[in-house]
């Protein structure tokens, strides 16, 4: 027998965490435009900002329209809970913030986002956050990166650009035994075609803007807490264990337990650093979720149609999708992501260089911009964008 209890990824993408609103009774979660909230009392203040009562202070923390997307996030993705953040970026700045003090490090798979490679190379190391890069693919090559400073192991499930698929079982078993949490960016994939905490990540992280809101008007990003990492094993990561001197040394990790990251990163990076997403664009992305499983499986349909129009093309050299049969990776795409190998893909044209300029410059129904994950289809040329700071 079924069990009719328990609702599915289609039904959750539209009612979880949403309610009519208490106040009006609109059935749509209203736009919550409004930096600050009136406390009942000045008890009900001091509790607040005691942490001993969840509610809303100042939209930079929490606001009610985004607190239904951090809870209709956790639970597609299957975490405890979610922290809503401005962007991508926000969100990973977040994550490293809470882990990691100067003179750490963390293992990256090479095959990242180009924006995030800029990230972890340049900005994170003014902050004394050392990136130990290590490939994706070969995962001796993560093994060897691990070293008593290691404090996390990164990777994208599937890798922007290039749609190369991860083996996240692998890699979570590296950090299992280093120790260390596993943070892996979800973007491109979506826990529509996968989620990558039933494969052992213990952090995952979004960029909104791209398939999650998916009609390319909104930034947003995510920090979705699996809720599986003892972070009171050691001592090596002090804002969770430790006693906190900015909320009266209260131990985060003891009082939160298994929400205790998503915490961390809301009560101490977000206030602090401040990336909050805005309610405007909260919404936005609200409403592009109830439709997250139609576009992405007529996403990946489209997308597998041109990687094989692309694939016997006589002036294509060659085309990067784990969807097509003969791809190194499609294997994993089918144990990761059966549904479809993503939207993303890459390919090169004969004539190099100059033949990918020219290529860009007379697409008509794609646009030539830098983004993934819009209802129109979208081209780029990444050596000479995304990634022209890259060798
Ligand atoms: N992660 C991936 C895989 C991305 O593709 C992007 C942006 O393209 C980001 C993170 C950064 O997200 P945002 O642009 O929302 O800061």
């Amino acid at each position: 027998m079924s069990d009719t209890k328990s609702p599915g990824f289609d039904t959750l993408a539209i009612h979880a965490g949403a309610h009519p609103d208490p106040a009006t009774g609109a059935r749509i979660t209203p736009i919550y435009q409004t930096t600050s909230f009136v406390f009942d009392d000045v008890d009900h203040a001091a509790s607040l900002f005691g942490l001993q009562a969840f509610g809303n202070i100042y939209t930079r923390i929490t606001n009610p329209t985004t607190a239904v997307l951090e809870e209709k996030l956790a639970a597609l993705e299957g975490g405890t809970a979610a922290l809503g953040v401005a962007s991508g970026h926000g969100a990973q700045l977040l994550i490293f913030h809470t882990l990691l003090s100067p003179g750490d490090e963390f293992i990256a798979a090479r095959q990242l986002y180009g924006g995030s490679i800029n990230q972890f190379n340049h900005s994170f190391k003014q902050f004394g956050w050392n990136v130990v890069w290590a490939d994706g693919d070969d995962i001796s090559s993560c093994e060897k990166a691990v070293s008593p400073k290691t404090k996390a192991i990164f990777v994208e499930s599937i890798a922007n650009p290039g749609g190369r698929v991860t083996d996240l079982e692998a890699i979570a078993k590296i950090a299992k035994k280093a120790g260390v949490p596993l943070i892996v960016d979800n973007t491109l994939a979506t826990p529509y075609l996968c989620k990558p905490i039933e494969f052992g990540a213990d952090i995952v992280v979004h960029s909104l803007t791209k398939f999650l809101g998916g009609h390319g008007n909104s930034m947003g990003g995510a920090i979705v807490d699996a809720g599986t990492f003892d972070w009171s094993a050691s001592d090596r990561y002090p804002i969770m264990s430790q006693p906190c001197a900015s909320y009266n040394g209260l131990k985060i990790h003891e009082t939160f337990g298994n929400f205790a990251f998503a915490i961390a990163c809301r009560v101490l990076g977000l206030r602090d650093l401040g990336p909050a997403i805005s309610p405007t664009n909260s919404f936005n992305i609200l409403t592009g979720m109830e439709t997250l499983s139609l576009r992405m499986q007529r996403h990946c349909d489209n997308a597998q149609k041109v990687a094989e129009f692309l694939a016997g093309h006589d002036k294509v050299s060659w085309v990067s999708y784990a969807g097509l049969p003969g791809d190194s990776d499609h294997a994993l795409a089918q144990k990761y992501c059966p549904k479809g190998a993503g939207a993303v893909l890459t390919f090169g044209v004969s004539g190099g260089y100059e033949a990918g300029i020219a290529m860009v410059s007379k697409v008509e129904l794609f646009s030539h911009l830098a983004n993934i994950g819009d209802t129109r289809s979208l081209i780029i040329h990444p050596s000479s964008t995304t990634h022209r700071q890259l060798t």
